[in-house]
């Protein structure tokens, strides 16, 4: 094996895991030169029949945008992608409501995920230089020698070393495991209550059944449902809740009623029968966070995306995280001229705030999204925010690539000042009213206790 200080033509950088993050990340390690080898333990995509995976289409923004940019990608994906410029609340009645997400012509792309990681597969071995080991499933790897040993189809092995690998194995990364052992490696998983299931909304004579250019939310407390447009004109819906009610509703009939319940308005447009099938096709999948620190072991492995930080789905920051990855690592190896040696530990000591962040982030948003949507509140809130957008913007997060902590950091004193600021309205409004009721009416003795109270306590709430 090469020593550090070869050139990176000869370096070899194995890139375990070849889904969305480890497919793009082959494209920038073979634009600098390494000799790129992917192995991912699923067949290829692109030849399969039925492609397995989690959600089937993603939110795609800006981070995301930024790193697909990198490597030239991005025009070739947006312009697959459909723009969705707002939420569209779904109250019971079926009133829709829309919210926009930032400033006036900003929007969030939805992007089919099986298409997305076949074009990356394809540019990556568009480079002479990178090579994808399909059905190559890391089974085990020494930190010590940096041997990897892989397991195929037919039950043989293989084990290879690399200079560097790159562990974009996913949520349940093999190559995490070693990490595990090592002292001082610190790891917290957490699954929440929720599960997920996705059904299709077919078009409707043709057209989309819905609006098209929108997050579709049907936000319900507990449990909430979310629809993103496809290119072929369905929606892919996505059914969030507890697994204990998934469990309770064990017949069609029981679906039917459960929706008529909860989600009226979209019967007619998933179709009884449909709802009744396909509700049982697949089991509810579970969804887990994972927080890791740090992400690299010497000069030897690096953990990246999912492997290094799942996220709930609830920021669609997910993927786009794991992109900005590559990017963040890209930048770091400019700086210090890829010696392995140093760009490891400065990418954990860049990259593990912004992660966690997120991971914190995606948390929070799952109990806005199911719960607050729904509250006036929550609307007026968001409303206030919007209109100080171009002052104090949270939605830095998911259109600038201002880091993830630092987004978190601004949007705590947007809200500080906020409350600030409806304190001193709601303060001014007390003492206007106290001045009012004293010099104004006749005698404050003649209006009764109880509703001065109750202006008291009105304006209370309102904070
Ligand atoms: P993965 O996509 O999990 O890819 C890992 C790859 O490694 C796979 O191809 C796997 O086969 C391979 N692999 C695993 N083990 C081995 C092994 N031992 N050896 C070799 N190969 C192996 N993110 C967003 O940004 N926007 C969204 O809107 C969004 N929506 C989501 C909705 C849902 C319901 C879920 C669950 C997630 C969503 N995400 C979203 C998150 C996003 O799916 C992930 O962050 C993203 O897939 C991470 O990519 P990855 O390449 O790191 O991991």
């Amino acid at each position: 094996m090469e020593s550090a200080g070869t050139s990176s033509r000869d370096q070899v950088v194995a890139v375990v895991g070849g889904g969305l993050v480890g497919a793009l990340n082959a494209c920038f390690f073979a634009r600098r030169g390494f000799q790129v080898k992917v192995f991912e333990s699923r067949e290829d995509i692109r030849n399969a029949e039925i492609v397995r995976g989690r959600s089937i289409n993603l939110a795609l923004s800006h981070r995301g945008r930024q790193a697909l940019s990198r490597v030239g990608m991005e025009e070739k994906i947006v312009s697959k992608g459909i723009p969705m410029h707002a939420r569209m609340i779904h109250s019971l009645s079926g009133k829709q409501s829309p919210i926009p997400y930032g400033k006036k012509g900003q929007y969030i792309l939805s992007v089919d995920r099986a298409n997305l990681n076949k074009a990356l597969l394809t540019e990556a071995e568009s480079y002479p230089n990178a090579k994808i080991n399909f059905d190559h499933k890391l089974e085990d790897w020494s930190t010590d020698t940096g041997l990897m040993t892989f397991l195929r189809p037919d039950g043989s092995k293989e084990s290879l070393k690399a200079d560097l690998i790159v562990g974009c194995d996913g949520a349940f990364s093999t190559l995490r495991k070693q990490f595990l052992r090592l002292s001082r490696f610190n790891y917290s998983q957490t699954y929440i209550p929720h599960g997920y299931l996705e059904l299709t909304m077919p078009p409707l004579a043709g057209e989309f059944a819905m609006k098209p250019n929108f997050l579709h939310i049907w936000p319900r407390n507990t449990f909430m449902m979310i629809a993103l447009p496809n290119l072929d004109k369905t929606f892919t819906c996505t059914l969030f809740m507890p697994f204990d009610v998934f469990e309770k509703i064990t017949s069609g009939d029981q679906v039917i009623d459960f929706f008529q319940t909860y989600f009226p308005d979209a019967i007619p447009l998933i179709g009884v029968d449909a709802l009744k099938r396909d509700y049982f096709r697949l089991p509810a999948q579970a969804m887990v966070s994972v927080k890791c620190s740090p992400y690299h072991i010497n000069d030897k492995c690096v953990l990246m995306g999912d492997a290094a930080h799942a996220v709930v789905p609830f920021y669609g920051q997910g993927m786009n995280a794991g992109f900005e990855d590559c990017i963040v690592f890209d930048e770091i190896m400019d700086q210090y001229n890829e010696d392995f040696s140093a760009v490891l530990p400065e990418y954990t000591r860049v990259r593990v705030p912004d992660d966690h962040t997120i991971a914190d982030l995606a948390m929070y948003n799952y109990v806005e999204m199911r719960a607050h949507v729904n509250s006036k509140w929550f609307r007026f809130r968001k409303n206030l925010d919007n209109i100080l957008h171009f002052l104090l913007p949270k939605t830095i997060v998911t259109f600038t690539r201002i880091r993830y902590h630092e987004a978190l950091q601004r949007w705590h004193w947007q809200n500080k000042v906020i409350n600030r600021g409806l304190l001193v309205c709601a303060a001014g409004t007390v003492l206007g009213g106290s001045y009012l009721l004293i010099n104004k009416t006749p005698k404050i003795s003649n209006i009764p206790m109880e509703k001065i109270w109750d202006r008291l306590l009105l304006l209370k709430v309102w904070q």
